[in-house]
């Protein structure tokens, strides 16, 4: 029996998957970051913990009967073929039927790891769970994919709110899903969703939170842990397509974003845009350039978010924050143990980690996210 990690913790119980990342976050914080007395809230977990994710990556290969798609089983890159993943959107699972269907008609060669040769190597949904939108990304070797408009109408035939056929160039080895060519085969190049009352634009290639329902708790908490009044510079560091600043704007009195991949800043320009926000600006770059060359020139922050990528932050982007003394820090973290290293930095040059708070955005998958609360 093969597991794709995905649901790694299912020999638990859901209550018990929530009391081990809480002592996940415990065991990290205290031994690696070297704080015995930090206060860890229960697991904020999910009524119903399924059919959560917003994105599906499916990888494609060949089978012994064929073309298969589904997920990698679990620390190898075997592919399970997979029709029914109960941790995705069911129009994921019925996106990548569609597809493959159309590769085994129209005898479409798909990628070979071991070789590198061949066509087809993922399929790649997101969804906009409250606006119901979706976006199919085919990823591809080179273009063009053969009897593609056919497969845009049988997308376009199936799926009725389908609003994005993306067509993304990969041709390098190696484990990165997504190239940096996008080609829009059908309908915009980006999908829309909700976020408390507001709406952002999603491209292809910027990360988005993969569980829109737990997001909203994360966001809260974060936006509790900074508690702003109304007056404070707020910047928002990792920012994605400006997601947690934009959720702050109105408390605050202005928001600066930076992130690294320029599709995401771009989005995150427009987003601020369409929600009438006039307060926040955004830096493509590095964050551990980006700041310490906006602190030489004189710029800061009341309170700092950071969302930082598995690894965690730059120890110079913490070394900035720690000489520019913001009040209060947030930090957001997918990763316990660069988190608790980070923290230890903090903690040892002028912060207070008073709580964190555990929220459950990956069920039944070992993975934990956690929210911090900081202050000077
Ligand atoms: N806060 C956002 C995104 C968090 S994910 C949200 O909640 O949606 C982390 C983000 O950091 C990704 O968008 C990634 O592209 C970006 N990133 C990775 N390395 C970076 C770096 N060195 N400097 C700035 N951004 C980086």
């Amino acid at each position: 029996y093969k597991r794709c990690g995905g649901c790694s913790l299912q020999h638990m119980t859901y209550t018990e998957t929530l009391r081990f990342k809480k002592n996940v976050v415990i065991d990290n914080l205290t031994r690696i970051g070297g704080l015995p007395n930090i206060f860890v809230h229960d697991t904020v977990g999910m009524e119903a913990p399924y059919r959560y994710r917003n994105k599906a990556q499916y990888p494609v290969g060949i089978g012994k009967t064929g073309i298969i798609s589904g997920f990698y089983a679990q620390r190898t890159h075997e592919i399970i073929n997979t029709d029914k993943c109960e941790i995705q959107h069911p129009m994921s699972d019925i996106a990548r039927s569609i597809v493959l269907e159309h590769l085994e008609q129209n005898n479409v060669p798909v990628y070979d790891e071991a070789t590198g040769k061949g066509l087809i190597r993922h399929i790649v949904t997101r969804i906009g769970f409250y606006t119901g939108q979706i976006m199919v990304i085919i990823v591809a070797t080179s273009c063009p994919v053969p009897e593609s408009d056919k497969l845009v109408q049988k997308l376009k035939d199936n799926i009725q709110n389908l609003k994005s056929v993306i067509l993304n160039i990969n041709p390098e080895r190696g484990n990165v899903v997504l190239g940096n060519k996008n080609i829009t085969l059908y309908g915009k190049d980006y999908i829309e969703d909700r976020i408390g009352d507001l709406i952002f634009e999603i491209p292809p290639l910027s990360f988005y939170q993969a569980n829109p329902v737990q997001t909203e708790i994360l966001y809260k908490k974060a936006l509790e842990y900074a508690q702003l009044n109304g007056s404070q510079t707020v910047w928002d560091i990792y920012c994605g397509i400006g997601t947690i600043g934009l959720f702050t704007a109105k408390h605050c009195r202005s928001v600066l974003g930076v992130e690294l991949i320029p599709e995401a800043i771009e989005a995150a320009k427009r987003n601020a845009a369409r929600n009438n926000i006039n307060n926040a600006e955004f830096y493509t770059g590095k964050a551990e350039k980006v700041i310490p060359e906006l602190y030489r020139k004189g710029m800061k922050a009341d309170v700092i978010f950071v969302d930082p990528p598995r690894k965690g932050c730059d120890e110079s982007l913490l070394r900035t924050l720690v000489n520019m003394e913001p009040s209060r820090i947030v930090y957001i973290s997918c990763n316990p143990s660069p988190l608790a290293r980070d923290l230890k930095y903090l903690s040892t040059n002028g912060y207070i980690v008073h709580e964190a708070q555990p929220v459950d955005m990956f069920p039944w998958s070992y993975h934990v996210e956690v929210v911090c609360k900081l202050s000077r």
